[in-house]
């Protein structure tokens, strides 16, 4: 496919033909040229929105008003397709349907490259497309639906009239999504029972020599269920090509930044250095801390020691929440001589590691408190690790027993529990945050370890102080440990150098905190 100049607004007939319907099963992956700030910009965006189809798939029934209101509004602000023209008579398509298309379709590819990697980032992935695809199919109309699935060679045998009349009572008392309705005037489709299995398990539908008879409302199970299928065998396929897009050193390093991308505010910039005393540190960790910082500070209390993954995470948490140099070099120095480490050997093999993180060594790069993206993601702890995200990392029973200790009730204990095992880690830590401060919804979508710190001391209503000023600007992750690079305004060139920047620097990091 040739890309033409978007300022012309030109559009192929291979480019009409992909982007002629609103939804698409992303078979045909883009061909086009385009700028790297172009791709890292849409990439992020697509991210934003899969994160709203998360915490909403979770906070809300999938396809109730609530979720479809605000699924709608995040989509409008984010220029995706979010209610295709439901009336038929008007032209197939205009300009800024073929923008949002394009977008969507871009967007969806570059985020399978991202999230091909490992096994945790494909399911994540898979999840939110398929609830993006079951909201959007939803809202299509039943034109659009029948040209969809023509589009796509999606087409089911239709039971005949004279075998509906013959089936019809057991039609009726199988299908629920017939019920009160005629069934002459209903399409029911014959398709093999295996690719009705959501239907089957739940008994919502009448089966007949290896055959399901689906009404037409039902018809989405199955388009869903091949959707599914799809994404599941292309990213498959796309993990293969990956060496191939490794070698491209303009993209690896913005594709694995990517995948454990944090969009939202930078806590890099210490807007509230010095206004927390060491003495602060410990009541703060219990009220203030989530688990995962509670965990680490608990362990260095304990250990005097932590190894150099607790240390990173720990470390730029607290610079984060606004420890200066000097009292970040007092705190880890007093910790660490109480155990195994002398305050000589403290001098030559830590305090280097500490003033680099604070960007007075090296390279002299300010660096950025981790996200939980990277947190959960990257990096997972071992054996004597006390790092990572307690509720990806720990075992659900140790889970429990830390929980019980910082006295949560038990059945916030199984809510908890029950959004781990749906893998809803950041979810599970944002109910910890709502039993531990004793509201009911604290209306924040959780992402940022220093996030819930500002939070909570917003509704301790001890954040005079340490309170971050709103107008903090927002940025990804992976450009706000640059140079001050804004992941929307930044240059192709510089998007790609930046992450490639991030990625030398981050490296360079990590060795000056090995263990000694
Ligand atoms: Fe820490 Fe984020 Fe995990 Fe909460 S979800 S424990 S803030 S990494």
């Amino acid at each position: 496919m040739e890309f033409f100049s978007r300022k012309k607004k030109s559009i192929s007939n291979s480019q009409a033909e992909l982007y002629g319907h609103p939804l698409q099963f992303y078979g045909q992956p883009p061909l086009e040229n385009m700028s790297l700030t172009e791709f890292e910009a849409f990439a992020v965006d697509r991210l934003k929105l899969l994160k709203t189809v998360e915490n909403l798939g979770v906070s809300c029934v999938k396809l109730s008003d609530q979720y479809t209101r605000k699924l709608d509004s995040e989509s409008k602000a984010l220029h995706f397709v979010y209610r295709p023209d439901t009336d038929d008579r008007k032209p197939q398509t205009g300009p800024s349907d073929y923008e949002k298309r394009r977008k969507d379709h871009i967007s969806h590819f570059i985020l399978r490259l991202a999230y091909c990697q490992t096994e945790d980032l494909r399911r994540w992935f898979i999840q939110q497309e398929v609830d993006l695809f079951r909201y959007r199919f939803n809202n299509l109309s039943p034109k659009q639906k029948l040209e969809f699935l023509h589009k796509n060679n999606l087409q089911y045998d239709t039971v005949s009239v004279e075998d509906k009349k013959i089936l019809q009572d057991k039609l009726v008392s199988s299908s629920y999504a017939v019920s009160g309705v005629k069934v002459e005037d209903q399409d029911f489709y014959k398709v093999p029972f295996q690719d009705a299995l959501d239907l089957v398990r739940t008994r919502k539908v009448y089966l007949k020599a290896g055959y399901a008879y689906i009404p037409h409302q039902d018809i989405v199970t199955i388009v869903i269920n091949d959707f599914r299928t799809r994404l599941s065998k292309a990213l498959a396929l796309t993990a293969r090509s990956l060496p191939a897009v490794h070698s491209d050193e303009r993209l690896q390093p913005l594709l694995n930044h990517l995948s454990h991308a944090y969009v939202g505010q930078d806590y890099s910039m210490q807007k509230n250095v010095g206004k927390i005393s060491l003495e602060q540190i410990d009541p703060l960790s219990g009220k203030s801390f989530p688990l995962c910082m509670r965990q680490l500070h608990q362990s260095l209390r304990e250990n005097h020691h932590l190894r150099h993954g607790g240390r990173m995470q720990y470390g730029l948490f607290l610079k984060g929440i606004g420890l200066s140099l000097e009292q970040a070099l007092q705190f880890w120095r007093s910790e660490f001589i109480r155990g195994k480490v002398d305050a000589d050997k403290f001098d030559k093999a830590y305090a280097y590691s500490v003033r680099h993180m604070f960007g007075k060594e090296g390279k002299r790069t300010d660096y950025t408190p981790y996200s939980c993206m990277k947190v959960i993601l990257s990096n997972p702890p071992s054996q004597g690790d006390h790092h990572g995200c307690p509720f990806r990392h720990s075992d659900p029973e140790l889970l429990k027993q830390k929980l019980q200790v910082y006295k949560v009730s038990p059945s916030g204990i199984s809510q908890i529990l029950e959004l781990v095992k749906g893998m809803h880690f950041q979810l599970a830590c944002q109910k910890y945050f709502d039993l531990t401060h004793n509201i009911e919804d604290a209306n924040f979508s959780l992402n940022h370890p220093n996030q819930y710190f500002i939070e909570s001391q917003k509704v301790l209503g001890g954040g005079k102080d340490i309170k971050r000023e709103a107008d903090t600007p927002q940025r990804s992750q992976e450009s706000s440990a640059t140079s001050g690079t804004s992941a929307t305004s930044a240059t192709g060139e510089s998007a790609a150098n930046a992450s490639q920047g991030l990625a030398e620097m981050t490296e360079e990091l990590d060795s000056f905190f090995q263990d000694a």
